[in-house]
């Protein structure tokens, strides 16, 4: 499919929305209600600490709502006051919080649901109003629903479009996009359905893996039973991996995509010679400012003397176990949790250790005075981090 051909028509559509229906204001002032909070702004106010009693919280100085996922809650909340009766839904989770995700079904906004792990897109009829998630659709869906004579509210983040347009630019000279993400997400779903020639690659290892087979070749049945779910369809590793260019999931760890680069660059240079580095590889900034200001925060909040860390986000939340892992690279204490009501009575906790399931831990507040630093992942509110801080002051008050 032409898909630049596609989306330029699809955006000229008269059913096609992108930019609001002009009621911004009435909106900021329900957003502000439901999602902000005095007691975070009191400590941004005050150097991004708090103490009260025995606890000292460090907030990150970047943490939370980034404005491309409150740019997309706010369409949403715009979309339901344009079309106060008609039937709303979601391709998927607008973003990755629940507190969030159950406000739009409270307004009636319904998700698209599952049926044995697939879309289950006969629910949407002719007419019905569907919203495209901040971090996008795959081509293939809209397709369907622009045919379907649905009403489509675009709120893909511009930084997930930027990719995008990467991924055109790779396909129009024939690159192989290399795109360091994961293979399940959707926003790696939307933007392998943009590319001609794609191979996605999780992480560092799989980078030399593929870089080593590139430069020394290899077993090419072992090459494709790694990634026969992470490359494009009929994809020979003999032949498309002569050219490549990077592109990115925007959420994942700003240094691993940039190492990811360099090592491609560096592999293509040693195979190919530095004059004719262009021909074979090609790499654009694609990384978001919101994920890199949260992660070099991060990064700053991990030198401090802390007794432990509460990352908050959404369980799938791919830019909030980013934050995570940084606090275990660091040797702290940390727990991820995804609301206030994960923590139970009797000084319990009930989080998820990274890259395993919800465990409770025992006695997890130590006692005496501690310093617990906190910081959240760009798909939480302000007033879900509020509600943590309060439950913590309250337990180490009693
Ligand atoms: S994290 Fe970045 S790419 Fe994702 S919605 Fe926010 S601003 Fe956009």
């Amino acid at each position: 499919m032409d898909t630049k051909a596609f989306t330029r028509a699809l955006k000229q559509s008269e059913n096609y929305h992108r930019r609001g229906f002009g009621h911004a204001e009435e909106v900021a002032g329900v957003m502000n209600s439901a999602y902000q909070s005095n007691l975070i702004q009191e400590i941004r106010n005050n150097n991004y600490t708090l103490s009260r009693g025995d606890v000292t919280i460090r907030l990150a100085e970047a943490f939370g709502f980034c404005w491309g996922v409150e740019r997309a809650v706010a369409m949403v909340y715009e979309t339901r006051q344009q079309f106060p009766t008609e039937p709303i839904w979601i391709t998927n989770e607008i973003i990755h919080n629940p507190s969030v995700n159950q406000d739009l079904r409270d307004m009636q906004v319904g998700f698209i649901p599952l049926s044995e792990g697939k879309k289950n897109f006969s629910v949407v009829d002719k007419g019905d109003v569907v919203i495209l998630p901040a971090f996008g659709a795959s081509v293939q869906e809209m397709q369907f629903l622009n045919d379907k004579g649905c009403k489509i509210v675009d709120t893909t983040c511009p930084w997930v479009t930027k990719v995008w347009n990467t991924v055109e630019k790779h396909k129009k000279k024939a690159y192989t996009s290399i795109i360091h993400g994961k293979y399940t997400h959707e926003e790696t779903v939307a933007t392998r359905s943009f590319a001609d020639k794609y191979l996605i690659v999780l992480n560092m290892a799989e980078a030399e893996y593929v870089c080593d087979y590139i430069l020394n070749g290899g077993d090419k049945q072992e090459l494709m039973a790694k990634f026969y779910r992470a490359c494009s369809a009929g994809f020979d590793p003999d032949r498309d991996l002569e050219q490549v260019g990077i592109a990115n999931q925007t959420t994942m760890l700003k240094t691993e995509t940039e190492q990811i680069g360099k090592l491609f660059e560096r592999i293509m240079m040693k195979k190919y010679g530095p004059e004719h580095l262009n021909r074979h590889f090609q790499s654009f900034n694609t990384i978001c400012d919101a994920t890199q200001e949260r992660q070099d925060a991060m990064l700053l909040l991990v030198e401090e003397q802390l007794d432990l860390m509460v990352v908050i986000g959404g369980f799938n939340s791919s830019n909030t176990t980013h934050l995570q892992e940084m606090a275990i690279a660091r040797n702290i204490l940390s727990y991820h949790i995804d609301s206030v009501e994960r923590i139970l009575p009797g000084n319990r906790l009930e989080h998820k250790p990274l890259h395993e399931d919800l465990e409770v831990k025992e006695n997890w507040l130590p006692e005496g005075q501690i310093i617990v630093g906190v910081t959240s992942g760009a798909s939480t509110p302000d007033k879900v981090v509020a509600d943590v801080l309060e439950k913590i002051f309250a337990l180490k008050a009693a």
